[in-house]
């Protein structure tokens, strides 16, 4: 069984041999995450006691103000385009740095991570025509709808958690004691980190326009700011804000294992409650062809979740052009993902299936209602 940096090696190796030019390991950046580099003075903003916000704006304002330089920002890939002036996340790191964050952590970066884990699902589970998965690994209401509405699939949906959930375990894991924000359009994403298999990994969830509120109290104008790029995340990863966008990550990760004689995949996805119900119903009839199934409870995908702030068109533009202008293509090419899972202890992609607890969730313990669509 190869170990993880063997199989980055194996792929650098060819993309060398084919004329391409593999980029290395960049311990830039490593900020962030592996290696924060927050210095309390740099805080342009200090709460003040009388501030007026909303519900879950004022317990991330105290946090901030009470823990400077252990609380971490995860932002869901659907952050591109969303505040006026700031195509890449860059700006919004510096700007969230400014506030008091210790750090900003791309959700896309642990999605690439599900991407490689759901990529191996398939390739271990799916051998015939007959078998076909549910992807698990982004939607809370799509988990919902699937438990409450056809609980007889629910053994075809690897239990995976989100990219969130991944993201806030591991900086838990990796900073003992920190705070854990995640930032996204969505306001089911609010329940989820309270779902009890799962509570462990984030502390408070805030949506963009919470976010931009907290920007108006402070202040901070992100499109004035200077840009803190990082590349910790592959396109694979980054086009999670959009419908589709999942299965085409798993089927171009699927692409680079080397697999022969295997079922290829066969990905359709559904996108709006109805369209999930639909697809449903068509797979319960057994009336669908596919053999993995993406759902997304919002129209579009997270790019038209009930908290944008530009539209989902838009936002869809601006996800795919910061896909565009990733480094990386997929997990399997990105060596920030390769070295965190080598840090994290994981020395072989069968480690990877079988003991990656912080990837994976207890559907059966979650006692939290089910979500409407
Ligand atoms: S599709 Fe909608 S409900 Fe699902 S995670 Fe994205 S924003 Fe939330």
């Amino acid at each position: 069984m190869k170990t993880v940096r063997q199989l980055y090696e194996e792929m650098s190796t060819q993309k060398a041999a084919d004329g391409e030019n593999p980029k290395g390991f960049d311990q830039a950046q490593l900020d962030c995450l592996l290696d924060p580099g927050f210095e309390a003075g740099d805080r342009l903003y200090e709460p003040s006691g009388d501030v007026q916000a909303s519900k879950d704006v004022l317990p991330v304002l105290k946090v901030l103000s009470e823990e400077p330089g252990e609380v971490f920002a995860i932002i869901a890939p659907a952050i591109t385009g969303q505040f006026e002036g700031v195509a890449d996340p860059g700006k919004i790191r510096s700007s969230l740095k400014a506030i008091g964050f210790k750090g900003m952590v791309e959700a896309a970066a642990f999605a690439d991570i599900l991407t490689l884990k759901e990529a191996l699902e398939f390739d271990h589970k799916i051998h015939d025509d007959k078998d076909f998965m549910l992807s698990s690994c982004c939607c809370p209401m799509w988990i919902s709808m699937v438990r409450r509405e056809c609980p007889e699939l629910f053994d075809k949906m690897p239990a995976s958690v989100s990219p969130m959930i991944a993201a806030g375990r591991v900086v838990k894991h990796m900073h003992p004691g920190a705070t854990t924000v995640f930032i996204g359009p969505c306001m089911a994403k609010k329940k989820e980190a309270k779902e009890v298999d799962i509570d462990d990994a984030v502390d408070y969830v805030l949506t963009f326009s919470e976010l931009q509120e907290i920007f108006e109290l402070a202040e901070i104008h992100p499109a004035d700011m200077d840009g803190d790029e990082k590349e910790h995340s592959s396109r694979s990863g980054r086009i999670y804000a959009f419908a589709g966008g999942v299965s085409e990550a798993v089927q171009a990760t699927l692409g680079q294992l080397n697999r022969e004689g295997d079922v290829a995949i066969r990905a359709k996805k559904a996108d709006g409650a109805l369209e999930c119900k639909k697809l449903l119903a068509e797979i319960k009839s057994g009336e669908a062809t596919a053999n993995f199934y993406e759902g997304m409870g919002c129209k579009g995908g997270c790019v038209g979740g009930p908290k944008k702030l530009v539209d989902s068109a838009a936002g869809k533009e601006a996800a795919l052009a910061y896909g565009e202008h990733a480094a990386y293509a997929t997990p399997l090419d990105n060596p920030f993902i390769l070295e965190m899972l080598h840090r994290m202890g994981y020395e072989t992609i069968r480690d990877f299936i079988e003991k990656s607890d912080f990837l994976t969730r207890d559907f059966g313990v979650s006692k939290a209602a089910i979500l409407q669509p």
